[in-house]
């Protein structure tokens, strides 16, 4: 396997350095982009750099990574469009993906907290810390990380994959669902399955997480064992639900997503097929 060529460091701060940056602009949530899908120079950007947010929030191989946020209704310069993280797998090595996904939910968290939720004055970005704080009450709104639980429910050799409407055609996925107050992650996985499966797992054991920019999502990965009960879909949340063996294994998601890590370390290896 060829090593990744890019290195993401993160950091926070205010822009503090002289040198060359790699600017990461955003116009409200959406990721600026030039027409070969890669990050245009501050110079074409041709917008105010005082109308916008600006902060350093790491490096890639050493170069400082700076985020800038303009508000939503900010005009474009033509020739520039924008673009989400999924928009760019395949096109971005690892580690510029990895950039992006803390950029963009940084501008997402700049884009949804203009204003403060206890007395509705402006918030401000401080420099020591991703908080932004209402200088009239001292309330802070700090990034939004919302946790999913992802169960990978296992049956001897076989999984449980489902389908949501949302998804694209033919793929099936593992089981997810976000966390509710006051929940443990393996409750919510438990209520998650009995949900949308009609089924009780045993066993639940880690896998692993991935920071997910949907919009500001940590996708936290189970194994669990079919204990009891008939599977049955969730009427409008899944559309199809199957035990699946590697032999017959449906259309999967991304090889980046972690299901399908999942299901790879399963099976022993599956890098090279079934690929969406
Ligand atoms: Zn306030």
């Amino acid at each position: 396997m060829t090593p990744d060529p890019y290195v993401f460091a993160p950091s926070y701060g205010p822009p503090h350095h002289t040198g060359p940056s790699l600017v990461f602009a955003f116009v409200g949530d959406k990721l600026v982009i030039g027409p070969d899908n890669r990050l245009p120079t501050a110079a074409p950007l041709g917008m105010s750099r005082e109308c916008s947010e600006t902060l350093v929030f790491g490096s890639l191989n050493g170069l400082v990574c700076e985020l800038r946020v303009w508000p939503a209704a900010t005009a474009l310069p033509s020739g520039l469009g924008t673009a989400h993280y999924r928009q760019l797998w395949g096109q971005w090595e690892q580690g510029q993906l990895d950039a992006l996904c803390r950029a963009q939910q940084l501008a997402t968290w700049i884009h949804q907290n203009r204003f403060c939720g206890v007395c509705g004055q402006p918030l401000r970005t401080r420099p020591d810390e991703p908080a932004r704080e209402c200088g009239a009450c001292g309330f802070r709104a700090y990034p939004r990380i919302s946790p999913v639980c992802i169960g990978l429910v296992l049956k001897g050799d076989e999984v449980l994959l489902a389908r949501s409407p949302h998804f694209p055609a033919g793929v099936y996925s593992a089981l997810a669902g976000y966390l509710e107050a006051g929940e443990t992650a393996e409750e919510c996985l438990r209520r998650e399955i009995r949900e949308e499966a009609g089924i009780e797992i045993d066993n639940i054991r880690w896998f692993g997480s991935q920071a997910w920019p949907y919009p500001h999502s940590l996708m936290m990965g189970f194994f669990a064992d079919y204990a009891a009960g008939e599977i049955r879909p969730q009427a409008g949340e899944i559309e199809d639900l199957q035990w699946f063996g590697k032999d017959r294994l449906p259309t999967l998601p991304h090889p980046s997503t972690i299901a399908f890590r999942m299901l790879d370390l399963f099976y022993g290896g599956l890098v090279g097929s079934h690929r969406t």
